[in-house]
Parts: C-alpha cells; structure tokens; sequence
C-alpha cells in the first residue's frame, strides 16, 4: 500500500528507466520508488515496456493491444516484487550512498540551522541531503534548473502545498518557494539540482558562493 500524495511525474521515472538522468537525479527517484509503490509499478512499467521493445518488436503488437494488456503479457500479469527494505530512515538506495543510515550521516551547518551534506556531485547535477530544524523556513528562491526533492522525515510546506515522506517536489525554472519544514520534527530531505539557486534576498544571495547550494 501506498499513501504518497506527491509521487514523480512519467518523465522523470522513463528518463530513470532508459538511464537518461544525471546521476545525482537517479539517487532521488531509485530513493523515491523505495518509499513509493505507485511510482515503483509505473517505473517498472516503463522497463518491462522499454526492454519488450528493446528485445523483439514483433512480440509486442502495440497497435492491437491496449498498453495493459501489452503489460500483462509481459509481465505474466504477476505483482512486482518488493524490494528488500533495511530499517531506518534511508531506503537501502541512499543507504548505500550514504555508507549507514541517518547517523552515519556527516552534516555541515549552512546557516539558519540548517544542515546539508553532499552525497553526489558532476558537471549534470549535485545530490545532498539537506536537515531543515522543525518550523524553520529555507530563504525563498527560484531556480536556474530543475530541482527534485525527496522527503525522508519530518515534512515541509511551500506554495504547492505539503509533503511528507516518500513525497517528492519537482521545481523548474517557473516555480518560487519558500520551503518551510513543519513543526514537531526537523525535516530531512534529499535534494537534487542541476544548476544553483537563485535566491530572492540579498543575505541569502551574498552567503550563497560560501554554501555551496
Ligand atoms: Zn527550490
């Protein structure tokens, strides 16, 4: 069962099927179909689809069937597997990344209490993890990219509404928020951007070469 209110958009999950993502953007979605059931049978949808096609195209007849169908034929119509879950915070992909579980966690303060952690970083992206204190907000800003964010514990709001976790929110260069993390737990999420920030005020902006973000 699931009860994601937030899951990642088909775009995201096909460009993590076909290997097409950064890396830092495959960490948040192999994280988020941990925690998600839907968007794990949708992603895996696209895989049985894509290697179907990729395999022999005469098997599959896409014009008679309806894309149930061509599913169940693949599949055999038989449930996917769970895949196997350690306990914690961290779904197995992003404990692997991280080396353990929340604790083994190496935090570094970026101001306002709050704390990141880089887990991932190229040319096509960064992967951190970011701990936001309970009812503390993050400076508004908009973005030159897109940025994914992935909740793990605790819960934030912004403009779009709130999301707790296995929650993902996809922001591009349209959107400006003002994450703020609800009160009673801190929030921590993991975030992945392919461009920095561009943030509203004027502190923010100047401490931004400094954090890194
Ligand atoms: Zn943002």
């Amino acid at each position: 069962m699931t009860d994601i209110q937030h899951q990642a958009p088909d775009d995201l999950l096909m460009g993590y099927a076909t290997g097409a993502l950064p890396q830092a953007f495959d960490l948040v979605i192999a994280t988020h179909v941990s925690l998600c059931d839907d968007a794990r049978a949708r992603l895996e949808a696209f895989e049985a689809v894509g290697g179907a096609v990729l395999e022999d195209l005469d098997q599959v007849d896409v014009a008679e069937d309806s894309l149930e169908q061509t599913l169940a034929k693949i599949t055999g119509g038989a449930p996917a597997e769970r895949p196997i879950v350690m306990p914690g915070t961290f779904p197995t992909p992003l404990q692997s990344v991280v080396g353990g579980d929340e604790e083994a966690v190496r935090w570094r303060y970026v101001g306002r209490g709050v704390k990141q952690c880089v887990l991932h970083s190229d040319e096509n992206g960064t992967a951190r993890l970011l701990k936001i204190p309970a009812g503390r907000s993050m400076p508004e800003h908009s973005h030159n990219g897109t940025e994914m964010t992935l909740v793990l514990k605790g819960a934030f709001r912004d403009e779009d509404g709130v999301f707790a976790r296995g929650d993902i929110e996809v922001a591009d260069p349209n959107v400006s928020h003002t994450p703020i993390a609800e009160p009673g737990e801190d929030c921590i999420c993991l975030v992945a951007t392919d461009a920095r920030l561009k943030f509203q005020g004027l502190l923010p902006r100047i401490a931004q070469p400094f954090l890194g973000i």
